[in-house]
């Protein structure tokens, strides 16, 4: 192919996905089931009733269907801000003097300034079918909140954010955009519920986590007629709707006759890169390409690198159902230095799955690295990334770098899952050389390996 590539590769109306990509479909080993906190047995339909919305569950449980078709009212949000640009990234390939080809998949160009938009719109429309009243989360930076409450706000839903303390206090604009899309946002812990109170008893002084944000957010679902709760990373279904960022981004490729070497994204709870990899892992996993994939995670929230592969509690106040995945324990907040977000102290179970079956890698980095890629990348690019982009930056940058010094020509695709304007003090404290990098000692991490249900003995 010899098509000359263009900066920007933009699909036409009709070339967009019309189907979501469920990956498990072609996962021999399928994600474990989540289990029942009490009976420990796996959650069925009915057990997730009271938490989540129908179609949702059903999307949750579902191992099998591989294509879903999207749905006409969430196609027709989704033009509002997609196709979303892939980037041939020439200026920071120039800049390396690198023989790497660099591209980019650019989801910051919404008014929430991420991916998450694009569960949450979903998320959505299937409460507002099953004529709910509202939902309610948690958001750590405020990315998911701020999408939730621009898709709510679309669906005239009531939306009730609950939001990890420290974020609320150092992102106070993310709050009021929240709530200029009408959402009501509570700092986490909180006095509003009864985990809350717990926590906040026994952990005084604590700057909350987003495993507390959720068990608070699932409390007051399930005590509330007409809500339900919806999450914005970690679940089956999320990571469904995100494959809509792999499936752009394949069609895209394939119009150019471009096939990737490494595959590239940050992992928080592995939405953004569950999308984005979707279709190619379908083909790897059904032995039809290969690809190298690598998950990147903050040094001090290292669950892939440092983590088990047992079943955990997902928040804090063990109200949810359990997980198996790779996690730090429920426990484990990062050290209040970290500034990169990607806190969640676990990870999806498909990735997980995948991950210890051996189909991706993982990598973990520190925030120093991470935020002078971020700034690397701004002042060739142009685009200000946010810090948790800014780990997949890092890593992409790192094996341009090895191909500068090995000669190969390999093809980099790594997820730019958003904008990084609500992030400044973080950015202050780098440029101030205030930014110090903490990695969690085994001892650390030990604690939060304490807090693990024995159910995995
Ligand atoms: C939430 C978020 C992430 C991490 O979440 P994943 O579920 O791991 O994708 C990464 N980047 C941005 C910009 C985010 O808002």
């Amino acid at each position: 192919m010899s098509k000359a590539i263009p900066y920007k590769i933009y699909l036409e109306e009709h070339e967009m996905p019309t189907c979501w990509y469920n990956v498990r479909a072609d996962m021999k080993n399928k994600p474990a089931p989540l289990l029942h906190p009490g009976t420990l047995q796996p959650m069925t339909a009915e057990d997730l009733a009271p938490v989540f919305c129908e179609e949702l569950i059903r999307q949750e449980l579902d191992n099998d269907t591989r294509d879903y078709p999207i749905p006409q009212e969430i196609l027709d949000f989704y033009k509002m801000y997609r196709p979303s640009p892939l980037v041939r990234a020439y200026c920071l390939e120039k800049k390396l003097g690198t023989p790497a080809h660099i591209y980019y998949k650019f989801e910051g160009n919404n008014t929430s300034g991420s991916h998450k938009l694009n569960s949450a719109i979903a998320q959505a429309y299937y409460a507002k079918k099953q004529g709910l009243k509202g939902v309610t989360t948690e958001t750590g930076a405020g990315q998911w909140g701020t999408a939730l409450s621009m898709a709510c706000s679309y669906f005239d839903l009531d939306c009730k954010v609950y939001m990890v303390k420290v974020s609320y206090e150092q992102k106070p604009f993310r709050r009021e955009v929240m709530r200029t899309y009408g959402a009501s946002v509570t700092p986490s812990p909180s006095n509003t519920t009864n985990v809350g109170r717990k926590i906040l008893e026994e952990f005084p002084g604590t700057t909350g986590s987003l495993g507390c944000a959720i068990s608070e957010a699932v409390e007051v679902a399930t005590s509330t007629e007409g809500y339900r709760y919806v999450l914005g990373s970690v679940l089956n279904q999320v990571l469904l709707h995100q494959s809509v960022i792999g499936v752009e981004t394949k069609i895209a490729m394939d119009k150019y006759g471009i096939k990737p070497d490494i595959i590239i994204g940050c992992a928080g709870g592995g939405s953004n890169l569950g999308g984005l990899i979707s279709p190619f892992m379908g083909e790897k996993l059904r032995g039809e390409a290969d690809y190298q994939i690598i998950a990147v995670e903050p040094a001090s929230c290292p669950s892939l690198t440092r983590g088990k592969f047992v079943y955990d509690f997902c928040d804090t106040g063990k109200v949810c159902p359990m997980a198996k995945m790779y996690t730090l324990g429920s426990g484990f907040i990062p050290a209040p230095n970290h500034a990169g977000g990607l806190r969640y102290h676990g990870m999806s179970s498909i990735l997980s799955q995948l991950y210890h079956d051996g189909y991706m890698e993982a990598r973990s980095v520190e925030q120093t690295r991470v935020f002078q890629a971020a700034e690397d990348f701004a002042r060739v690019e142009g685009i200000l990334p946010a810090p948790e982009s800014a780990h997949a930056i890092r890593v992409a940058i790192d094996e341009a770098m090895k191909c500068k010094e090995t000669g190969e020509e390999k093809t980099i695709l790594f997820g730019l899952t958003g904008t990084g304007y609500f992030d400044m003090v973080a950015y202050e404290r780098f440029h101030d050389g205030q930014m110090t990098d903490y990695i969690p000692t085994d001892e650390d991490l030990q604690r939060g390996f304490d807090g693990i249900p024995p159910v995995n003995l």
